[in-house]
């Protein structure tokens, strides 16, 4: 493969843009590839060099790159006239309509323009809601970037994981692992009466994805009865695509107080959102006290093309169809590693993907999660599959990042950079595609 150009765009890109990127996990090494284009479930670099997508712009693209005939002419039809105005218009009260029908414990939505505004805004909610400044969050989850959730530390000893974060953040951040109910117990013991909220994504996706094991939300919901405190889902991810219209919360039969979507809801536009109960919601300005404001929010061509996106997805069988696949490429990994791996996981659900380069395996795999992680006790693999970002951390990220996906990009195939962040089947992806991305896995891995 030849990277000339990309290799050319990205000097230029190092002179202004600080690591030659406009976010983080972009700046592969030695330099990433530029895309000229999307087509489908595919894109195209800058140097002609065509890859099988599964990075889906990091989880926003359901349908992939090519717009479906109503999502293009919508977007089309309101860049026409005029992008946006400061006033309200139909399109925005579609949309929150729509959320509110199939999400089941959101009556209320405010649409903000990025899940980071998203997590921000549910946290100043819930402490202006409860009148209380902690929150509690899972280790290695990810929120965004926000100050308050980008900490690092066990339970009540946390630090700010970035320069320029005060400490007095921190301190008001409590930490727990993931999976482990003893250890939320044990933080409500000792603080709850100060929790605000709880701030967990219902499978984590930005950490290898880790499914919760059973009744682990059932005892963060429990938990944040007792103490008056909220809970809030993180649905930044999981939204629109674990557990398809009904998003994760659906799915697993769990109702938070409040939900944050992105991703998906724009239809692959800057969005955030937050839901939840009326009552709750409606401590925003200016029904309510606790601001919230911006001046992009509700954005007319992200509105539509997230209602039209979402309408599509409602009107075909995408998410028959992206699970199915999601099942085909997970269980073909699984074969794959059997073989050539055995000490490696395979993760996620619906149409999330990864394998995990775990370093233990188990003796048999008689009775194993076929498709995926689901961190069923009586899986073999149970005692050696991750349970919170911690266990993702000591697999051989190293190995992930520097051999394996260069191997993968060379075979034409385009994951997300590293060991943590998912990977995603969209509705242009076939069968041809899933099994051409597992014969790449059988020779790189
Ligand atoms: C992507 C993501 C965010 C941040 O959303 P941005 O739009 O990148 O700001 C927050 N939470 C979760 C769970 C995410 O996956």
């Amino acid at each position: 493969m030849n990277h000339e150009q990309s290799r050319a765009l990205y000097d230029r890109a190092l002179s202004v843009m600080p690591g030659g990127v406009n976010s983080s996990v972009r700046a592969v090494r030695p330099y990433p590839f530029f895309v000229q284009k999307g087509d489908g479930g595919h894109v195209v670099d800058a140097d002609g060099n065509r890859y099988i997508d599964f990075v889906m712009g990091y989880g926003p693209l359901l349908l992939g790159h090519d717009m479906p005939e109503q999502v293009q002419s919508a977007v089309q039809q309101r860049a026409a006239e005029g992008p946006m105005y400061g006033a309200p218009t139909e399109v925005e009260v579609e949309l929150a309509e729509f959320v509110t029908r199939h999400v089941p414990s959101v009556e209320m939505v405010r649409f903000v323009n990025s899940g980071t505004e998203a997590t921000v805004s549910a946290v100043r909610l819930a402490r202006g809601y409860t009148g209380r400044d902690k929150i509690v969050v899972m280790q290695s989850g990810y929120h965004g970037a926000q100050e308050s959730t980008l900490v690092e530390g066990e339970g009540d000893h946390t630090a700010p994981s970035s320069p320029g974060i005060p400490e007095s953040f921190a301190e008001h951040t409590l930490t727990v692992p993931f999976n482990d109910p003893d250890a939320a117990r044990d933080v409500f013991d000792e603080h709850g009466d100060d929790i605000a909220a709880v701030l967990t994504e219902p499978i984590l996706g930005n950490y290898g994805i880790v499914h919760p094991i059973d009744g682990y939300h059932e005892t963060l919901r429990g938990l944040c009865n007792d103490h008056g405190s909220l809970l809030i889902f993180d649905e930044v991810i999981t939204g629109f695509r674990v557990g398809g219209l009904q998003c994760a919360q659906g799915k697993f039969d769990i109702e938070p107080d409040i939900t944050t979507f992105g991703k998906i809801v724009g239809g692959g536009f800057p969005v955030g959102a937050i839901g939840g109960k009326s009552e709750i919601i409606e401590q925003f300005t200016p029904a309510g006290d606790v601001f919230q404001s911006g001046t992009f929010s509700g954005h007319p061509v992200t509105m539509a093309a997230g209602l039209e996106t979402l309408r599509y997805a409602a009107e075909h069988d995408v998410y028959d169809h992206v699970n199915g696949l999601g099942e085909r490429m997970r269980s073909g990994l699984q074969d794959i590693l059997e073989d050539q791996a055995p000490e490696y996981t395979v993760v996620g659900t619906d149409s999330m993907f990864k394998v995990v380069f775990t370093r233990d395996g188990p003796d048999t795999f008689e009775g194993h999660c076929e498709a995926g992680c689901q961190q069923r006790p009586e899986c073999p693999r149970y005692d050696h599959c991750p349970k919170d970002g911690g266990d993702v951390k000591q697999a051989e990220t190293e190995r992930w990042e520097r051999l394996f996906w260069p191997a993968m990009k060379e075979r034409g195939v385009f994951l997300t950079a590293n060991q943590f962040e998912s990977q995603f089947i969209c509705d242009a992806h076939t069968a041809e595609d899933v099994d051409d991305a597992l014969e790449a896995y059988k020779e790189a891995i």
